[in-house]
Protein backbone atom coordinates (compact mmCIF):
# COMPACT_ATOMS: atom_id res chain seq x y z
CA UNK A 1 0.00 0.00 0.00
CA UNK A 2 2.09 2.95 -1.32
CA UNK A 3 -0.02 5.58 -1.79
CA UNK A 4 2.27 8.06 -1.68
CA UNK A 5 4.45 6.77 -4.60
CA UNK A 6 2.20 4.49 -6.26
CA UNK A 7 -0.27 6.55 -8.82
CA UNK A 8 -1.59 2.89 -9.84
CA UNK A 9 -2.63 1.87 -6.40
CA UNK A 10 -4.18 5.46 -5.94
CA UNK A 11 -6.06 4.78 -8.99
CA UNK A 12 -7.07 1.27 -8.21
CA UNK A 13 -8.82 2.39 -4.73
CA UNK A 14 -10.29 5.76 -6.56
CA UNK A 15 -12.05 3.07 -9.20
CA UNK A 16 -13.17 1.23 -6.38
CA UNK A 17 -14.41 3.92 -4.49
CA UNK A 18 -16.71 4.48 -7.83
CA UNK A 19 -17.90 1.05 -8.18
CA UNK A 20 -19.04 1.45 -4.02
CA UNK A 21 -20.89 4.88 -4.92
CA UNK A 22 -22.47 3.72 -7.53
CA UNK A 23 -23.50 0.41 -6.18
CA UNK A 24 -25.16 2.33 -3.21
CA UNK A 25 -26.60 4.67 -5.14
CA UNK A 26 -29.80 4.17 -3.83
CA UNK A 27 -28.71 4.49 -0.08
CA UNK A 28 -26.82 7.29 -0.16
CA UNK A 29 -29.86 8.58 -1.42
CA UNK A 30 -32.52 7.53 1.28
CA UNK A 31 -30.06 8.72 4.16
CA UNK A 32 -30.11 12.05 2.28
CA UNK A 33 -33.88 12.19 2.59
CA UNK A 34 -33.72 10.50 6.10
CA UNK A 35 -32.09 13.07 7.24
CA UNK A 36 -33.44 16.29 6.06
CA UNK A 37 -36.00 14.72 3.04
CA UNK A 38 -33.26 16.05 0.26
CA UNK A 39 -35.48 15.64 -2.53
CA UNK A 40 -34.17 12.42 -5.10
CA UNK A 41 -33.71 14.64 -8.10
CA UNK A 42 -31.55 17.13 -5.64
CA UNK A 43 -29.49 14.68 -4.26
CA UNK A 44 -28.88 12.71 -7.58
CA UNK A 45 -27.65 16.04 -9.01
CA UNK A 46 -26.21 18.06 -6.37
CA UNK A 47 -24.92 15.03 -4.22
CA UNK A 48 -24.22 11.34 -6.02
CA UNK A 49 -23.75 12.67 -9.44
CA UNK A 50 -21.53 15.43 -8.61
CA UNK A 51 -18.92 12.94 -7.13
CA UNK A 52 -19.25 10.40 -9.82
CA UNK A 53 -18.44 13.03 -12.28
CA UNK A 54 -15.29 14.08 -9.96
CA UNK A 55 -14.21 11.00 -9.60
CA UNK A 56 -14.60 9.93 -13.22
CA UNK A 57 -12.39 13.11 -14.21
CA UNK A 58 -9.59 12.44 -11.75
CA UNK A 59 -9.31 8.54 -12.72
CA UNK A 60 -8.71 9.63 -16.23
CA UNK A 61 -6.60 12.36 -15.67
CA UNK A 62 -4.49 11.55 -12.62
CA UNK A 63 -1.23 9.73 -14.22
CA UNK A 64 -1.06 13.61 -16.30
CA UNK A 65 -1.65 15.64 -13.11
CA UNK A 66 0.81 13.59 -10.81
CA UNK A 67 3.57 13.43 -13.24
CA UNK A 68 6.42 16.04 -13.19
CA UNK A 69 5.77 18.69 -15.12
CA UNK A 70 8.68 20.55 -17.62
CA UNK A 71 8.41 24.04 -17.48
CA UNK A 72 10.44 26.22 -20.12
CA UNK A 73 13.61 26.66 -18.60
CA UNK A 74 15.27 30.26 -17.22
CA UNK A 75 18.21 31.28 -19.73
CA UNK A 76 19.84 32.26 -16.39
CA UNK A 77 20.47 29.12 -16.27
CA UNK A 78 21.15 27.67 -19.14
CA UNK A 79 21.92 24.90 -19.88
CA UNK A 80 18.96 23.72 -17.45
CA UNK A 81 16.10 21.50 -17.49
CA UNK A 82 13.38 22.54 -15.48
CA UNK A 83 10.19 20.60 -13.59
CA UNK A 84 7.66 20.92 -11.44
CA UNK A 85 7.36 17.43 -9.31
CA UNK A 86 3.74 16.65 -7.61
CA UNK A 87 4.48 15.82 -3.78
CA UNK A 88 1.26 14.63 -1.68
CA UNK A 89 1.32 17.32 1.52
CA UNK A 90 1.11 13.82 3.62
CA UNK A 91 -1.66 13.83 6.35
CA UNK A 92 -4.70 15.41 5.78
CA UNK A 93 -7.72 16.09 7.57
CA UNK A 94 -11.05 17.15 5.86
CA UNK A 95 -13.84 18.41 8.05
CA UNK A 96 -17.29 18.02 6.07
CA UNK A 97 -20.05 20.45 6.30
CA UNK A 98 -24.53 19.36 6.83
CA UNK A 99 -25.77 21.19 3.64
CA UNK A 100 -24.41 18.73 1.01
CA UNK A 101 -22.99 16.18 3.48
CA UNK A 102 -21.81 13.72 0.72
CA UNK A 103 -20.56 15.56 -1.77
CA UNK A 104 -18.72 18.19 0.35
CA UNK A 105 -16.95 15.43 2.37
CA UNK A 106 -16.55 13.11 -0.77
CA UNK A 107 -15.53 15.63 -3.42
CA UNK A 108 -12.05 16.70 -0.94
CA UNK A 109 -11.63 13.46 -0.10
CA UNK A 110 -10.98 12.14 -3.76
CA UNK A 111 -8.67 15.10 -4.65
CA UNK A 112 -6.62 14.59 -1.62
CA UNK A 113 -6.25 10.76 -2.09
CA UNK A 114 -5.58 10.96 -6.43
CA UNK A 115 -2.38 13.61 -4.62
CA UNK A 116 -0.80 10.33 -3.29
CA UNK A 117 -2.38 11.95 0.62
CA UNK A 118 -3.28 9.96 3.98
CA UNK A 119 -7.09 10.79 5.14
CA UNK A 120 -9.21 11.25 7.67
CA UNK A 121 -12.67 12.67 6.88
CA UNK A 122 -14.75 14.11 9.84
CA UNK A 123 -18.60 14.58 8.23
CA UNK A 124 -21.06 16.50 9.59
CA UNK A 125 -23.09 15.29 12.86
CA UNK A 126 -25.81 16.80 11.65
CA UNK A 127 -26.67 14.24 8.84
CA UNK A 128 -26.08 10.85 10.71
CA UNK A 129 -27.61 8.91 7.69
CA UNK A 130 -25.67 10.28 5.41
CA UNK A 131 -22.31 10.31 7.47
CA UNK A 132 -23.25 6.52 8.40
CA UNK A 133 -23.25 5.33 4.62
CA UNK A 134 -20.24 7.61 3.75
CA UNK A 135 -17.93 5.81 6.77
CA UNK A 136 -19.17 2.58 5.57
CA UNK A 137 -18.39 2.95 1.82
CA UNK A 138 -14.85 4.18 2.83
CA UNK A 139 -14.29 1.77 4.81
CA UNK A 140 -14.92 -0.88 2.20
CA UNK A 141 -13.03 1.07 -0.18
CA UNK A 142 -9.87 2.18 1.44
CA UNK A 143 -7.27 0.65 3.90
CA UNK A 144 -7.80 2.33 7.14
CA UNK A 145 -3.97 3.36 7.73
CA UNK A 146 -4.99 5.32 4.21
CA UNK A 147 -8.47 6.99 4.60
CA UNK A 148 -10.38 6.47 7.49
CA UNK A 149 -13.83 8.58 8.72
CA UNK A 150 -13.98 9.81 12.30
CA UNK A 151 -17.74 10.51 12.79
CA UNK A 152 -18.98 12.50 16.01
CA UNK A 153 -19.31 16.31 16.91
CA UNK A 154 -17.73 19.48 18.06
CA UNK A 155 -15.59 17.34 20.60
CA UNK A 156 -14.30 14.81 18.10
CA UNK A 157 -13.44 18.05 15.63
CA UNK A 158 -11.86 19.38 18.92
CA UNK A 159 -9.94 16.56 19.43
CA UNK A 160 -8.79 16.01 15.31
CA UNK A 161 -7.87 19.96 15.27
CA UNK A 162 -5.50 19.26 18.27
CA UNK A 163 -3.05 16.97 16.36
CA UNK A 164 -0.63 17.90 13.77
CA UNK A 165 -1.35 17.75 9.97
CA UNK A 166 0.09 18.74 6.61
CA UNK A 167 -3.14 20.37 5.54
CA UNK A 168 -6.37 20.78 6.45
CA UNK A 169 -9.49 20.92 4.15
CA UNK A 170 -12.37 23.15 6.36
CA UNK A 171 -15.94 23.85 4.36
CA UNK A 172 -18.43 25.39 7.49
CA UNK A 173 -19.28 28.52 9.05
CA UNK A 174 -17.04 31.76 8.97
CA UNK A 175 -17.31 31.57 13.15
CA UNK A 176 -15.57 27.57 13.09
CA UNK A 177 -13.25 28.24 9.84
CA UNK A 178 -11.57 31.22 12.48
CA UNK A 179 -11.29 28.19 15.03
CA UNK A 180 -9.18 25.84 12.32
CA UNK A 181 -7.63 28.40 11.10
CA UNK A 182 -6.15 28.98 14.74
CA UNK A 183 -5.68 25.33 15.19
CA UNK A 184 -3.21 25.02 11.82
CA UNK A 185 -1.11 28.21 12.85
CA UNK A 186 -0.14 26.28 15.47
CA UNK A 187 1.88 23.91 13.43
CA UNK A 188 1.98 26.22 10.07
CA UNK A 189 -0.85 24.13 8.57
CA UNK A 190 -1.88 24.73 5.15
CA UNK A 191 -5.24 25.67 4.88
CA UNK A 192 -8.25 25.42 2.24
CA UNK A 193 -11.28 27.04 4.01
CA UNK A 194 -14.75 26.90 1.98
CA UNK A 195 -17.05 29.39 4.15
CA UNK A 196 -19.85 31.21 3.58
CA UNK A 197 -21.39 34.93 3.44
CA UNK A 198 -24.36 37.32 2.23
CA UNK A 199 -24.71 36.98 -0.96
CA UNK A 200 -26.35 40.21 -3.09
CA UNK A 201 -28.18 39.38 -6.27
CA UNK A 202 -28.48 42.25 -8.60
CA UNK A 203 -31.57 42.86 -11.15
CA UNK A 204 -31.49 46.01 -13.13
CA UNK A 205 -33.99 47.71 -15.20
CA UNK A 206 -32.33 45.61 -18.54
CA UNK A 207 -32.78 42.03 -16.85
CA UNK A 208 -35.38 39.65 -18.22
CA UNK A 209 -37.41 39.42 -15.28
CA UNK A 210 -39.00 36.43 -15.99
CA UNK A 211 -36.26 34.26 -17.03
CA UNK A 212 -34.34 36.01 -13.44
CA UNK A 213 -37.16 34.98 -11.27
CA UNK A 214 -37.10 31.49 -12.55
CA UNK A 215 -33.36 31.11 -12.22
CA UNK A 216 -33.31 32.55 -8.88
CA UNK A 217 -35.94 30.53 -7.24
CA UNK A 218 -34.59 27.66 -8.53
CA UNK A 219 -30.97 28.40 -6.95
CA UNK A 220 -32.25 30.11 -3.84
CA UNK A 221 -34.72 27.09 -2.64
CA UNK A 222 -32.93 24.59 -3.60
CA UNK A 223 -32.17 22.49 -1.08
CA UNK A 224 -34.70 25.02 1.26
CA UNK A 225 -32.22 27.76 0.57
CA UNK A 226 -29.21 25.40 2.80
CA UNK A 227 -26.48 26.51 -0.05
CA UNK A 228 -23.41 28.32 0.71
CA UNK A 229 -23.83 29.93 -2.86
CA UNK A 230 -27.64 30.58 -2.96
CA UNK A 231 -28.65 33.93 -3.50
CA UNK A 232 -28.97 35.87 0.45
CA UNK A 233 -30.43 39.04 -0.80
CA UNK A 234 -31.87 40.47 -3.64
CA UNK A 235 -31.30 44.08 -4.63
CA UNK A 236 -34.04 45.10 -7.79
CA UNK A 237 -34.18 48.70 -9.45
CA UNK A 238 -36.82 50.14 -7.80
CA UNK A 239 -38.75 50.26 -11.05
CA UNK A 240 -38.92 46.65 -11.71
CA UNK A 241 -39.70 45.56 -8.23
CA UNK A 242 -43.25 44.78 -8.49
CA UNK A 243 -42.79 42.71 -12.22
CA UNK A 244 -40.42 41.15 -10.23
CA UNK A 245 -42.24 40.16 -7.00
CA UNK A 246 -45.38 38.78 -9.17
CA UNK A 247 -43.09 36.66 -11.40
CA UNK A 248 -41.19 35.40 -8.38
CA UNK A 249 -44.66 34.18 -6.54
CA UNK A 250 -45.49 32.16 -10.12
CA UNK A 251 -42.37 30.83 -10.21
CA UNK A 252 -42.48 29.46 -6.80
CA UNK A 253 -46.11 27.88 -6.91
CA UNK A 254 -44.96 26.74 -10.62
CA UNK A 255 -41.95 24.95 -9.14
CA UNK A 256 -43.54 23.62 -5.74
CA UNK A 257 -47.24 23.97 -6.17
CA UNK A 258 -49.40 25.74 -3.88
CA UNK A 259 -49.51 23.70 -0.94
CA UNK A 260 -45.52 23.16 -0.52
CA UNK A 261 -45.51 21.51 2.48
CA UNK A 262 -46.54 18.34 0.31
CA UNK A 263 -44.14 18.98 -2.24
CA UNK A 264 -41.96 16.00 -2.96
CA UNK A 265 -39.53 18.34 -4.29
CA UNK A 266 -38.91 20.36 -1.14
CA UNK A 267 -36.45 19.79 1.49
CA UNK A 268 -36.40 20.63 5.49
CA UNK A 269 -34.67 22.82 7.80
CA UNK A 270 -31.78 20.63 8.74
CA UNK A 271 -32.68 20.61 12.72
CA UNK A 272 -34.81 22.78 15.38
CA UNK A 273 -31.87 24.99 16.11
CA UNK A 274 -31.63 26.50 12.60
CA UNK A 275 -35.49 26.06 12.07
CA UNK A 276 -35.76 28.60 15.16
CA UNK A 277 -32.49 30.83 13.99
CA UNK A 278 -34.26 31.05 10.80
CA UNK A 279 -38.05 31.63 12.10
CA UNK A 280 -36.94 34.20 14.59
CA UNK A 281 -35.56 36.15 11.37
CA UNK A 282 -39.35 36.41 10.13
CA UNK A 283 -40.67 39.54 11.01
CA UNK A 284 -44.29 38.61 10.14
CA UNK A 285 -45.37 42.65 8.80
CA UNK A 286 -42.48 42.22 6.22
CA UNK A 287 -43.76 38.91 4.89
CA UNK A 288 -45.41 39.38 1.57
CA UNK A 289 -45.36 35.66 0.67
CA UNK A 290 -44.68 32.54 2.31
CA UNK A 291 -43.92 32.86 6.31
CA UNK A 292 -45.67 29.48 7.04
CA UNK A 293 -43.63 26.73 9.27
CA UNK A 294 -43.93 23.51 10.99
CA UNK A 295 -41.93 23.26 13.94
CA UNK A 296 -42.73 19.37 14.05
CA UNK A 297 -42.10 19.05 10.12
CA UNK A 298 -39.10 21.16 10.70
CA UNK A 299 -40.79 22.89 7.48
CA UNK A 300 -40.45 26.89 6.47
CA UNK A 301 -42.34 27.85 3.47
CA UNK A 302 -40.10 29.84 0.69
CA UNK A 303 -40.70 33.52 2.04
CA UNK A 304 -40.29 36.58 0.39
CA UNK A 305 -39.79 39.59 2.61
CA UNK A 306 -40.05 42.85 1.83
CA UNK A 307 -37.20 46.00 2.11
CA UNK A 308 -35.82 44.92 5.68
CA UNK A 309 -34.02 47.27 7.72
CA UNK A 310 -30.25 47.01 6.80
CA UNK A 311 -29.86 46.38 10.46
CA UNK A 312 -32.51 43.76 11.21
CA UNK A 313 -32.07 40.09 11.82
CA UNK A 314 -32.27 38.97 8.77
CA UNK A 315 -29.89 41.20 7.36
CA UNK A 316 -27.30 40.69 10.01
CA UNK A 317 -25.86 37.50 8.66
CA UNK A 318 -25.85 34.92 6.56
CA UNK A 319 -29.64 33.64 6.53
CA UNK A 320 -29.00 29.75 5.16
CA UNK A 321 -32.85 28.79 4.72
CA UNK A 322 -35.51 29.72 2.39
CA UNK A 323 -35.98 33.44 3.28
CA UNK A 324 -35.82 35.85 0.62
CA UNK A 325 -35.31 39.79 1.66
CA UNK A 326 -35.71 41.89 -1.82
CA UNK A 327 -34.18 45.24 -1.29
CA UNK A 328 -34.88 48.22 -3.88
CA UNK A 329 -32.28 50.59 -5.12
CA UNK A 330 -32.67 53.67 -7.31
CA UNK A 331 -29.56 53.98 -8.40
CA UNK A 332 -25.56 52.06 -8.53
CA UNK A 333 -24.79 54.57 -5.38
CA UNK A 334 -27.75 52.77 -3.46
CA UNK A 335 -26.19 49.41 -4.24
CA UNK A 336 -22.83 50.92 -3.37
CA UNK A 337 -24.28 51.38 0.62
CA UNK A 338 -25.58 48.09 0.96
CA UNK A 339 -22.95 45.42 -0.55
CA UNK A 340 -19.59 47.27 0.85
CA UNK A 341 -21.50 46.88 4.35
CA UNK A 342 -20.98 42.72 4.55
CA UNK A 343 -18.01 41.14 4.13
CA UNK A 344 -16.45 40.19 1.02
CA UNK A 345 -19.43 37.44 -0.08
CA UNK A 346 -18.62 33.82 -1.23
CA UNK A 347 -20.93 34.54 -4.77
CA UNK A 348 -22.46 37.48 -6.16
CA UNK A 349 -25.24 37.58 -9.07
CA UNK A 350 -26.43 40.14 -11.36
CA UNK A 351 -29.09 39.92 -14.41
CA UNK A 352 -28.88 42.33 -16.66
CA UNK A 353 -28.90 42.73 -20.57
CA UNK A 354 -26.10 45.66 -19.87
CA UNK A 355 -22.75 44.36 -20.28
CA UNK A 356 -21.00 47.48 -18.73
CA UNK A 357 -22.97 47.43 -15.72
CA UNK A 358 -22.08 43.15 -15.76
CA UNK A 359 -18.70 44.36 -15.85
CA UNK A 360 -18.66 46.38 -13.35
CA UNK A 361 -20.44 44.91 -10.68
CA UNK A 362 -17.95 42.69 -11.13
CA UNK A 363 -14.87 44.73 -10.93
CA UNK A 364 -16.31 46.62 -8.25
CA UNK A 365 -16.55 44.39 -5.81
CA UNK A 366 -14.38 41.85 -4.37
CA UNK A 367 -16.46 37.89 -3.64
CA UNK A 368 -15.70 34.27 -4.31
CA UNK A 369 -17.05 33.63 -7.65
CA UNK A 370 -21.01 34.20 -9.71
CA UNK A 371 -23.03 34.34 -12.62
CA UNK A 372 -24.19 37.17 -14.75
CA UNK A 373 -28.33 35.85 -15.19
CA UNK A 374 -28.09 32.98 -13.51
CA UNK A 375 -27.69 31.57 -9.98
CA UNK A 376 -24.99 29.31 -7.94
CA UNK A 377 -24.00 27.32 -11.78
CA UNK A 378 -20.64 28.46 -11.64
CA UNK A 379 -20.46 25.60 -9.01
CA UNK A 380 -20.57 23.17 -11.61
CA UNK A 381 -17.81 24.11 -13.99
CA UNK A 382 -14.70 21.71 -13.06
CA UNK A 383 -12.47 24.33 -14.94
CA UNK A 384 -13.43 27.49 -12.93
CA UNK A 385 -11.80 27.41 -9.23
CA UNK A 386 -15.11 27.23 -6.77
CA UNK A 387 -13.93 29.46 -3.26
CA UNK A 388 -13.76 33.12 -1.33
CA UNK A 389 -12.26 35.49 -0.46
CA UNK A 390 -11.99 37.39 2.59
CA UNK A 391 -14.72 36.01 5.48
CA UNK A 392 -16.22 33.67 2.50
CA UNK A 393 -12.63 31.36 2.50
CA UNK A 394 -9.45 30.88 1.47
CA UNK A 395 -7.85 28.94 -1.49
CA UNK A 396 -10.17 27.17 -4.15
CA UNK A 397 -11.01 24.01 -5.50
CA UNK A 398 -12.39 21.74 -8.26
CA UNK A 399 -11.50 19.34 -11.33
CA UNK A 400 -7.41 19.50 -11.50
CA UNK A 401 -7.48 22.68 -9.20
CA UNK A 402 -8.29 20.28 -6.34
CA UNK A 403 -5.54 18.01 -7.02
CA UNK A 404 -3.25 20.57 -7.23
CA UNK A 405 -4.57 22.01 -3.61
CA UNK A 406 -3.45 18.97 -1.92
CA UNK A 407 0.06 18.68 -3.74
CA UNK A 408 3.34 20.42 -3.10
CA UNK A 409 4.72 21.81 -6.13
CA UNK A 410 7.99 21.10 -5.75
CA UNK A 411 10.66 23.51 -8.33
CA UNK A 412 13.48 21.29 -9.43
CA UNK A 413 16.36 22.78 -12.19
CA UNK A 414 18.33 19.96 -13.20
CA UNK A 415 21.28 21.85 -14.22
CA UNK A 416 23.98 20.20 -17.37
CA UNK A 417 27.52 20.00 -16.93
CA UNK A 418 28.72 20.00 -20.37
CA UNK A 419 29.13 23.82 -19.80
CA UNK A 420 29.51 26.28 -16.86
CA UNK A 421 29.97 29.72 -17.64
CA UNK A 422 32.24 31.44 -14.62
CA UNK A 423 30.09 35.08 -14.72
CA UNK A 424 28.05 34.56 -11.37
CA UNK A 425 31.43 33.16 -9.17
CA UNK A 426 33.53 35.59 -7.05
CA UNK A 427 36.10 36.98 -6.97
CA UNK A 428 33.13 39.68 -8.69
CA UNK A 429 35.69 42.22 -9.52
CA UNK A 430 35.32 43.26 -13.38
CA UNK A 431 32.16 41.60 -13.88
CA UNK A 432 29.48 43.56 -12.69
CA UNK A 433 29.03 46.05 -15.68
CA UNK A 434 28.82 42.57 -17.54
CA UNK A 435 26.18 41.23 -15.69
CA UNK A 436 24.01 44.35 -15.63
CA UNK A 437 24.46 44.13 -19.53
CA UNK A 438 23.30 40.14 -19.26
CA UNK A 439 20.11 40.44 -16.99
CA UNK A 440 19.26 43.76 -19.17
CA UNK A 441 19.12 41.79 -21.97
CA UNK A 442 17.39 38.49 -20.67
P1 LIG B 1 -20.26 24.41 10.88
O1 LIG B 1 -19.11 25.32 10.79
O2 LIG B 1 -21.17 24.52 12.05
O3 LIG B 1 -19.76 22.88 10.87
C1 LIG B 1 -18.87 22.38 9.90
C2 LIG B 1 -18.06 21.25 10.50
O4 LIG B 1 -17.30 21.76 11.59
C3 LIG B 1 -18.89 20.09 11.04
O5 LIG B 1 -18.26 18.87 10.69
C4 LIG B 1 -18.84 20.29 12.55
O6 LIG B 1 -18.86 19.09 13.28
C5 LIG B 1 -17.53 20.99 12.77
N1 LIG B 1 -17.57 21.92 13.90
C6 LIG B 1 -18.64 22.61 14.36
N2 LIG B 1 -18.29 23.37 15.42
C7 LIG B 1 -16.97 23.15 15.65
C8 LIG B 1 -16.05 23.63 16.60
N3 LIG B 1 -16.41 24.49 17.55
N4 LIG B 1 -14.78 23.19 16.53
C9 LIG B 1 -14.39 22.33 15.59
N5 LIG B 1 -15.23 21.82 14.66
C10 LIG B 1 -16.52 22.22 14.68
O7 LIG B 1 -21.06 24.57 9.51
P2 LIG B 1 -22.38 23.85 9.05
O8 LIG B 1 -23.51 24.36 9.88
O9 LIG B 1 -22.17 22.38 8.96
O10 LIG B 1 -22.51 24.40 7.55
C11 LIG B 1 -23.08 25.63 7.26
C12 LIG B 1 -22.05 26.67 6.91
O11 LIG B 1 -21.14 26.16 5.98
C13 LIG B 1 -22.67 27.90 6.24
O12 LIG B 1 -22.06 29.05 6.76
C14 LIG B 1 -22.32 27.72 4.78
O13 LIG B 1 -22.25 28.93 4.06
C15 LIG B 1 -21.00 27.05 4.87
N6 LIG B 1 -20.73 26.26 3.66
C16 LIG B 1 -19.75 26.67 2.81
C17 LIG B 1 -19.54 25.95 1.66
C18 LIG B 1 -18.47 26.34 0.67
O14 LIG B 1 -18.19 25.54 -0.21
N7 LIG B 1 -17.88 27.51 0.75
C19 LIG B 1 -20.29 24.82 1.38
C20 LIG B 1 -21.26 24.45 2.28
C21 LIG B 1 -21.48 25.16 3.42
Amino acid sequence: MDYKNDIKYRKETLKKLLFNIQKDEDLIIKALYDDFKKPEFEAVLTETNYVVSELKTTIKNINTWAKPQRVFPSLLNFPSSDYIYKEPYGDVLVIAPWNYPFQLALCPLISAVAAGNRVVLKPSELTPHTSAIIAKIIEKSFHINHVEVIQGGIEASEKLLSKRWDYIFFTGSVAVGKIVAKAAAEHLTPVTLELGGKNPCIIDETADLRLAAKRIVWGKFINAGQTCIAPDYILVQKDMKINFITYLIEEIIQAYGKKIQDSPDYARIINTKNWVRLTDMIAPEKVFFGGESDAADLYIAPTLIDEPELDSKIMAEEIFGPVLPILSYESEQDIDVIIPKYEKPLALYIFSENDSFSKKMISRYSFGGGCINDTIIHFSNKRLPFGGVGHSGMGAYHGKLSFDTFTHHKSIVKKANWLDFPMRYAPYKDKLKSIRRLLDWL
